[in-house]
């Protein structure tokens, strides 16, 4: 079965964002709605979103739209039919018997659904047509959540579901699982059942809102919005109904019911319009004081708010073990909410799926958990869980692992998928060094290096990971989201504090001769990026003689943005690669200027498509839909070039003052608008001197090393400067960088 044309009905927020990733693998959709208008709508709010569902503007000329009554014969020419209209069994039941008589034999059709049972949904289509429809539950914002469940019955051919599976896989980059038919599948079900237990467990142990989210977040491995902020982001009235659903589809013994029970407190802000942040505020909520807006947060038995504390967990160890095993609130907290979650996925193997192993996998995907229920159990550590845990009679997953005390009852990861993801090669792969920053593990003939610090930020050790790891062929790459998002700059702050400026340039001299090292040692280096990769994280790429890409990637040069330029080798290598242009070569002018409009704006790009004017990535570069396959591509990379030779260093030929007098005229004109303000312009003037070549001529030949001083010099001048540490300052406490 191959799927060419696809039809989408319903373009709410899951069918608009369904085909908009269908967009971006270019396949023709039509968008059907009950009128052409909401379809057109919904079209142009896929053009505008933020962040964008599609990979570059001119993929909407793949979306076509229509409505249900004019022009439902285009079912007809479909291979897959989608249906995502509102959550109504009648509705669904209307639109699948129209569905059913247009399609063509042997397309599919699948529900979007997230609480109806198939057997419930498919209740009046034939047993014919029962074989070719499933429900394909994808997550929202579609283009960024990689879980895709599959639910199958025992009605379906499942040749059929497995190539679609494939296309999801491939074409859609999807992590797509393949589960039974069982209520909230696999994700919600055990992704709603934790946050249940960790609020109730948070009201039981009288933990303020604030503690439970410090516990139920990063130490974890699970993200920093906690319960009670992932509460207010869903929105609290939309939990309840999907508890409401829960309660109702599920038996009366099912461990859930314990932890869905109304609670007086949840019901209030419901019926008193503090809904979560589209409502009054939530559990959290900005209050304005005195002009000054606060946030602050509900004591959960008294229901009155009062500013956020910040809650100072001091952790001597990292990991779950010494969390679980703390003698404080904190640990019978984690430990009590832990076992519980473990308890409850393990007695659903295996009703939910035969795999025990797509559960830790779901909760990854579609809750970006750093580790699944089982995962926690084998991190914990299967002796020590069977010396706390208590009570798991009639558990047959727990009574057969208590007999067996295996450690290593886990085996491989990502089983649901063929593709040799570097989730399976980790932990088949030998952990040849490594430090706080980043891990270097050796597989077969070459090595990974995965950064390992908060968003991946960059400092001495993970540059020194990187120097190590290229005695073989190297692919950087991670299982987190973020490649990297630059250099990390509170280590950069805690030097300039201490006005230990000598330090910093040391710092800066390293990268700089480790990016030297990537680009130029005998092995081929690959990049394989996914999510941020900016500022020291882009030079990390750009100095890699190959690069495999992901194509949901915020790329870019943003060092301006906190008073600084990039001095990893990012000006050297955007000019390079802008020199190379036939402008270039007919005018001098023509790259310094072009760099200097990039870097000087620190733009950046959200995918490999819009990456490529920039320069930011080359023609020649991979740019991969499927994040599972990033490790693939980059080892047939590696492959294709066993006899890899290094590539000669660059010289570059710059106009020197001629260029940098057009930018400064270029300053002033944006300086005298108040476009940029003092530092503003302090910081481009800077970057000015690196990009025209500092005190030289179109006649001189610089070298790489010529273009590093330039860069050092600037990056130094400016970090020595209160203004460009009041932006970083700033940066690190709102996240926000002071722009001018
Ligand atoms: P939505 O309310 O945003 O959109 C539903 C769309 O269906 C609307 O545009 C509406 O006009 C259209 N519609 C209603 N009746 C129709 C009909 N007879 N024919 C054609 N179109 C019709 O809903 P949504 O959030 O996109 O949810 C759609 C489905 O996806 C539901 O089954 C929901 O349970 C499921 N789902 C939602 C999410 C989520 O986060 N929103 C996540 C996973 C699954």
């Amino acid at each position: 079965m191959e799927i060419k044309k696809v039809v989408v009905i319903g373009s709410g927020t899951m069918g608009s964002g369904i085909a908009a990733q269908l967009c971006n693998a270019n396949i023709p959709v039509t968008l059907l709605d009950l009128t052409t208008e909401i379809s057109e709508k919904a079209r142009e709010r896929i053009q505008k979103s933020r962040p964008p569902l599609l990979i570059d503007k001119s993929k909407i000329n793949n979306i076509n739209v229509g409505n249900i009554n004019d022009n439902f014969n285009l079912v007809n020419e479909a291979d897959w039919i989608v249906e995502a209209v509102v959550e109504r069994i009648d509705i669904k039941h209307q639109i699948y018997e129209k569905i059913f008589k247009e399609r063509k034999a042997g397309s599919i059709v699948s529900s979007n659904t997230s609480s109806i049972p198939i057997s419930i949904l498919s209740e009046k289509l034939s047993t014919e047509d029962k074989k070719d429809f499933c429900i394909t539950h994808f997550f929202n914002p579609v283009r960024y959540m990689d879980l895709l469940e599959i639910v199958k019955s025992e009605n379906n051919d499942f040749v059929k579901i497995n190539s679609l599976k494939k296309f999801c896989e491939e074409d859609l980059g999807k992590g797509s699982i393949v589960c039974n038919d069982t209520p909230g599948f696999l994700g919600n079900r055990i992704g709603v059942y934790a946050m249940q237990v960790a609020m109730t467990e948070a009201f039981r142990m009288k933990l303020s809102i604030e503690e439970a989210d410090a516990i139920f977040g990063r130490p974890m491995g699970i993200p920093k919005t906690g319960v009670f902020g992932l509460y207010d982001l869903i929105g609290i009235d939309l939990m309840a109904d999907v508890l409401k659903s829960f309660i109702k589809e599920l038996s009366k013994e099912d461990e859930f019911q314990e932890v869905a029970k109304e609670i007086s407190l949840v019901k209030k802000l419901i019926e008193t319009g503090y809904t979560g942040r589209k409502g009054k505020g939530g559990f959290y909520r900005m209050n304005k004081v005195e002009n000054k807006k606060i946030l602050e947060a509900i004591n959960l038995e008294t229901g009155e708010y009062s500013p956020t504390k910040k809650i100072n967990i001091k952790f001597d160890k990292p990991g779950l073990q010494s969390l679980i095993n703390r003698k404080d609130k904190y640990g019978d907290y984690a430990w009590s909410v832990i076992s519980k979650i473990i308890k409850y996925a393990s007695s659903l193997v295996p009703e939910i799926t035969d795999e025990f192993n797509d559960i830790d996998e779901a909760m990854r995907l579609g809750f970006n958990w750093n580790k699944g229920p089982f995962e926690m159990l084998e991190e914990i550590g299967v002796n020590n869980f069977f010396d706390k845990i208590e009570n798991y009679k009639g558990n047959k997953f727990l009574e057969d692992l208590a007999v067996t005390k295996n450690e290593n009852f886990h085996g491989v990861r990502q089983k649901y998928t063929d593709i040799e993801t570097l989730g399976k090669v980790k932990k088949t792969a030998t952990n040849i060094d490594g430090n706080s920053s980043a891990k270097i593990y050796r597989f077969k003939d070459y090595n990974i290096v995965e950064f390992t610090t908060k968003a991946n930020a960059l400092d001495y050790n993970s540059m020194d990971a990187l120097k190590k790891a290229t005695d073989k062929p190297l692919i950087i790459i991670n299982e987190s989201m973020q490649f990297s998002a630059g250099v990390n700059l509170s280590y950069t702050m805690e030097f300039a504090e201490k006005g230990d400026f000598k330090s910093i340039e040391k710092f800066v001299r390293y990268f700089q001769e480790t990016c030297k090292n990537l680009k130029y040692s005998n092995h081929p280096v690959v990049s394989a990026p996914s999510g941020l990769t900016l500022g020291g994280g882009f030079e990390v790429l750009v100095h890699s003689n190959f690069v495999a890409s992901h194509t949901n990637i915020v790329i870019g040069l943003v060092e301006t943005m906190v008073g600084l330029i990039p001095a990893g080798g990012g000006c050297k290598e955007m000019l390079a690669r802008w020199l190379e242009t036939e402008e270039a070569k007919n005018d001098p002018h023509y790259a310094p200027l072009k760099v200097f409009d990039i870097i000087g704006y620190g733009k950046t790009a959200t995918s490999p498509v819009e990456a490529e004017p920039m320069k930011y990535l080359r023609s020649e570069d991979k740019k991969i839909m499927s994040r599972n396959s990033l490790l693939e591509v980059s080892r047939k990379i590696l492959e294709e070039n066993r006899d890899f030779k290094p590539p000669a260093e660059n010289t570059f030929k710059l106009p020197g003052k001629v260029v940098k007098d057009e930018m400064i005229k270029l300053l002033d004109k944006l300086y005298n608008e108040k476009v940029i303000l003092d530092h503003g312009m302090k910081v481009a003037t800077e970057l000015a001197n690196v990009l025209s070549g500092g005190d030289t001529t179109i006649d001189k030949t610089l070298s790489e090393e010529d273009l590093f001083k330039l860069e050092l010099n600037a990056f130094m001048t400016l970090i020595e400067t209160k203004e460009t540490q009041d932006r970083i300052k700033h940066t690190l406490t709102t996240g926000k960088p002071l722009i001018n």
